[in-house]
């Protein structure tokens, strides 16, 4: 396990330093790094024995906006972050050229709460080239290699009628939402009991309520952006898709917006400035593992030692990870069994630069779908015009796991190989730059939570619950929206319930 790529982009928050404080192993280290800056507030210590009105566990995009909306309202907040550097799910690999997002990507246009934060910060937003969703890709399945065109007659097709049409990678989201009993429907409906019918194995879903056959299923669980297919339960992903139509509507309601949107320059950016306007700086490398509320004020204790305390508490941290952070009071047994089961979807990122044009070489297209363990592998064009910057391989659920295994070496060269293998073409025109999971990260845990079937009905409507003076945030506690919307609003709920207590 390692904190990948945080050491690169610490120098990229160079420029951000003075406000945001590695604060060593010792209350004095953070002490002495703010007197250094001889700009904002010295972070007050443990040895101060200082009582903050609130402390937020975790400078992701849910962590940063619940302290910004709590300074807001006149609290003196503190937010402690564990790893080496800002934004959680949030992270742009500034040092790759065209610098692709290793996480958060795209800003649906239904993301109110981020529009609007970018805006407020003066943030400049664009609408990217497709990358993976770009309609022009090379398909090779069950050993076969097709193009998009020739779909609709090919062998592998079991589809009827017009489904024909639909190509393999557009089948997840075109099917799911095909007489979705979510579809129009408020988007916290998901948790009500009379949804509980779908709370069952997505595979068995669409094989007995829908009647799509085997092939059609396996073709749908190749990007399924959790697990397996089997493990998944329907409701998550009826609630995804459904979640996913409302932003296409929306869209449709605001032409001149594009449906999908980033930062120009990278979507840390929108992270950096949001703890530019923290007025105690953000204290990075603070792992926390414990809580211990007496009732009247909650103590946070770090792995290096410190211990800063606050009235109430906003914890952002990621569900599994909780796993090793004790609270005391103990939580809930409910709340215990949740940490130990609930899961989030894994990916792993391998980024290449592109040496040489392979697709000139062969012809066909130059970013692939496939049934191989790379999955998917996209040429990014993210410089000026049609540029292209860099490649990468987007390997999601089950396959995933294999390559967590491996060192970033081994990873390279199965990759390679496996490119090879099926596109000969790519031969020495790709040199691998980079490997990016927040799976293998110990402050992180995946992508996005996921629900297995059975899991809605009984813990997604509480995770908002709060624990004595702890306020609970994180994507995984959202009920309306996903992802990085998602996070918003859950930093936002959790600001809401603190303030209420104040
Ligand atoms: C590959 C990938 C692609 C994605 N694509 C999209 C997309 O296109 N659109 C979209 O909307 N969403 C996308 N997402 C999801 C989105 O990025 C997340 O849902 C969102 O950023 C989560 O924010 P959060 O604040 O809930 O959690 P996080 O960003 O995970 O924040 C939690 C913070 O807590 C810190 N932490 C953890 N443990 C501790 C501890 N013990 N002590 C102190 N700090 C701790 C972490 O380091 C982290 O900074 C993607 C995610 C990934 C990984």
């Amino acid at each position: 396990m390692s904190d990948s790529g945080g050491k690169k982009h610490i120098n990229a928050l160079d420029k951000f330093s003075r406000r945001t404080f590695v604060a060593g192993g010792t209350a004095f280290g953070a002490l002495a790094i703010a007197g250094c800056a001889g700009e904002a507030a010295a972070p007050k210590t443990a040895s101060s024995e200082h009582v903050y009105d609130a402390i937020v566990v975790g400078a992701g995009l849910s962590g940063l906006h619940a302290a910004n909306l709590l300074q807001e309202q006149g609290l003196d907040v503190l937010v402690l972050e564990g790893r080496n550097r800002l934004g959680g799910r949030v992270y742009t690999l500034m040092d790759i050229p065209g610098k692709p997002e290793a996480a958060g990507e795209l800003i649906g246009g239904n993301y109110a709460r981020m529009l609007d934060t970018a805006r407020r910060l003066d943030l400049e937003l664009f609408e990217p080239e497709p990358g993976f969703i770009a309609s022009e890709k090379l398909y090779h399945l069950k050993g076969q290699q097709f193009t998009g065109d020739e779909w609709a007659s090919h062998a592998l097709n079991t589809l009827k009628g017009e489904n024909r049409e639909l190509l393999p990678d557009r089948l997840l989201w075109e099917l799911t939402n095909r007489d979705n009993p979510l579809t129009g429907k408020p988007l916290d409906d998901w948790i009500k009991p009379e949804y509980a019918q779908y709370d069952v194995p997505f595979s068995d879903y669409l094989r007995n309520q829908r009647g799509y056959d085997e092939q059609t299923i396996e073709l749908m669980d190749i990007i399924i952006h959790t697990d397996n297919i089997d493990n998944t339960s329907a409701l998550h992903e009826l609630r995804r898709y459904a979640v996913n139509d409302f932003n296409s509507a929306m869209a449709k309601a605001r032409p001149d917006l594009p449906a999908f949107q980033q930062v120009r320059g990278g979507n840390t950016l929108i992270i950096d400035k949001m703890a530019e306007k923290l007025n105690n700086p953000v204290l990075l490398e603070k792992s926390v593992f414990g809580f211990d509320d007496d009732g009247s004020k909650v103590e946070v204790n770090c792995h290096d030692g410190t211990t800063y305390r606050a009235k109430q508490v906003v914890c952002s941290i990621p569900y599994p990870v909780l796993n090793a952070v004790k609270f005391a009071p103990r939580l809930p047994t409910w709340m215990d069994n949740a940490i130990r089961e609930i899961d989030y979807g894994i990916s792993l990122q391998v980024h290449f630069l592109v040496e040489r044009k392979f697709w000139e070489d062969d012809g066909l297209p130059a970013s692939m779908w496939t049934d191989a363990p790379f999955e998917r592998f996209a040429v990014l064009r993210r410089g000026e015009g049609d540029e292209v910057t860099s490649a990468l391989a987007f390997i999601n659920g089950d396959e995933a796991f294999k390559y967590e295994m491996m060192s970033d070496e081994a990873i390279y060269a199965h990759t390679l190989a496996e490119l090879e293998r099926i596109r000969p073409s790519t031969k020495g025109a790709l040199k691998p730059i980079m490997v990016q999971s927040c799976h293998r990260d110990v402050h992180g845990a995946g992508d996005w939570v996921f629900w297995r079937p059975g899991q809605i009905q009984t813990y997604a409507g509480k995770l908002r619950d709060p624990h004595g003076n702890i306020h609970f945030a994180g994507e995984h506690t959202a009920l309306l929206e996903r992802g990085m919307e998602g996070a918003f609003e859950s930093g936002e709920r959790a600001a809401t319930d603190l303030l209420q207590r104040v």
